[in-house]
């Protein structure tokens, strides 16, 4: 039975409990608090007192507590690791992969947070000379709400710069990941974080938004569904917080004639069918150059039929591919509704696309061709391990059928033409363009969307300067 975790202790919560569940099994592992608003402002009031202290504390000492922090989290990797898997359903292979990511976000900070830089300006001298300074506050206490996708690395995107940068976090895990969390958050009070620097809250929807609304929290780090970042602007918007949104996606990737086709693909397979194909990053719309078309479909399709559905720990045979469950019974049915509304229209299943039965939520992986540009699947961000193929005459005509989507958030392009790329720079509407690369997040890169993906960056030091203000300090009366 864990509990919150507010101002360095464990704390009980108010209100009801929520089982969190196995995904491969449907079994209940534990059960955490639902938070009600009076747990939030418990976490927030103690999250502002350690603000006080914190934001005064040098930056290399803050950089030192990240570190001994990461180092203590490795030593326990096994037991988290573990916990992951039980908790989101993921192969170890991948919830390693996580770990590491990780890890790699909170030491990224940990160095960055000696590198918060302001500037001098000379000013006119009406009133004697006078200079300016340009300096970067932190903000104060920040609201991390983060989905079940990537629990721990969409952690480390928030708590990494927040902490590094002076400010404090109150974080909400989602409903359904919250017990590896929260067990890194017990480790932080073995890694001597102050009290009240990293504090969770468990709990749903009715949690987030009492984090939202709270008066004490300055700025919001969404990563979720576009529905729910609009629901959070509803909230956040009037009282005039700062807010980054990282939201859903529907990545194209283009293939062109002169591309490596079997790097395209394994790198793509490794893009889409990864976490289950639940990941907003994910290639999730590929549009292929018609001279190269069929040689792709039948390499994909080869790579995709490997996969074989199982519990997280189960490691398959080779050449068999490990892929975990849907997250949700509801994830699935809402990516089987998807599929079959593509079907409904004319589309074809190469390989996949069936729910198992048993209580674990499991999908054989899909390549799906021939479907009709107003499908679900093509309209739609799909969060499962399914893969529509388009047939393109032409990069024109690739690059504006990339562009017919809400979405902005990455895209792709497989060609060596100096010219292709430079036009896929421009012109593809993402906040990222890979090009001859898997899609991923680099720490070093900032990453982020554009349209209903949503604003506001997340990695690299422009992440940082999410969570700091600047001021401007005229300095005056000194003579000289
Ligand atoms: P979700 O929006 O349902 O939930 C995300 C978090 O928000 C959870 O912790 C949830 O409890 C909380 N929440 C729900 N309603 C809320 C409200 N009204 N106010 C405050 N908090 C609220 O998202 P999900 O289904 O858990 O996650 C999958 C989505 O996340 C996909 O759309 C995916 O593309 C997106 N995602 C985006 C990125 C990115 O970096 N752009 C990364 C990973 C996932």
């Amino acid at each position: 039975m864990p509990d919150m975790w507010i101002a360095g202790a464990a704390a009980a919560g108010s209100g009801d409990r929520i089982t969190v569940t196995d995904p491969a099994t449907a079994d209940a592992l534990d059960d955490v608090p639902a938070a009600t608003a009076d747990d939030v402002d418990h976490a927030v009031t103690a999250a502002t007192d350690a603000f006080a202290t914190w934001q005064r504390t040098d930056a290399t000492r803050r950089a030192a507590h990240l570190r001994t922090f990461a180092e203590l989290l490795e030593e326990h990797r096994g037991e988290l690791v573990a916990s992951l898997v039980a908790e989101q359903g993921k192969p170890t292979l991948e919830a390693n992969g996580e770990f590491d990511h990780f890890l790699a976000g909170l030491r990224y900070y940990a160095e960055a947070a000696t590198k918060v830089r302001g500037s001098y300006q000379d000013l006119p001298s009406q009133f004697g000379r006078s200079y300016g300074l340009v300096v970067r506050r932190p903000l104060g206490v920040v609201g991390a709400i983060i989905p079940w996708n990537f629990p721990l690395t969409l952690l480390a995107n928030k708590l990494g710069p927040a902490v590094a940068a002076g400010n404090t976090v109150v974080a909400k895990p989602a409903e359904t990941t919250p017990l590896t969390t929260l067990r890194v958050a017990e480790l932080s009070a073995e890694a001597e974080l102050p009290p009240g620097v990293f504090n969770v809250v468990t709990g749903g929807p009715d949690t987030g938004a009492a984090l939202v609304a709270h008066p004490g929290v300055r700025r919001i780090a969404f990563t979720g569904q576009t529905a729910t970042g609009r629901k959070i602007m509803e909230v956040a918007g009037p009282a005039l917080k700062h807010v980054s949104l990282e939201l859903g996606g529907s990545d194209p990737t283009i293939v062109l004639p002169d591309a490596a086709v079997g790097n395209a693909v394994k790198n793509i397979v490794i893009g889409r069918y990864w976490n289950c194909g639940q990941a907003c990053l994910a290639p999730k719309r590929a549009f292929v150059h018609a001279d190269v078309y069929d040689t792709f479909v039948e390499d994909l399709v080869g790579r995709v039929g490997r996969y074989e559905p199982g519990p997280g720990t189960s490691k398959p045979e080779k050449p068999k591919l490990p892929i975990g469950p849907l997250h949700t019974r509801e994830q699935r049915d809402l990516l089987a509704a998807q599929l079959a509304d593509a079907v409904d229209r004319g589309a074809k299943v190469l390989v996949g696309g069936e729910s198992l039965d048993g209580p674990g939520h499991f999908f054989r992986p899909a390549v799906v061709v021939d479907v009709p540009a107003d499908s679900r699947l093509a309209t739609e961000e799909v969060f499962g391990p399914v893969l529509p193929v388009w047939k393109v005459d032409s990069l024109d005509e690739a690059i504006t059928r990339a562009n017919d989507t809400v979405y902005g958030l990455g895209s792709s392009i497989w060609t060596t033409d100096a010219s292709a790329i430079d036009r896929a720079m421009r012109d593809l509407q993402a906040g990222v363009t890979w090009v001859n690369q898997l899609h991923y997040g680099y720490d070093e890169m900032p990453f982020g969307g554009t349209k209903l993906s949503g604003f506001g960056r997340e990695h690299g030091l422009e992440a940082l300067d999410e969570y700091v203000e600047t001021k401007s300090v005229v300095v005056g009366g000194l003579g000289g």
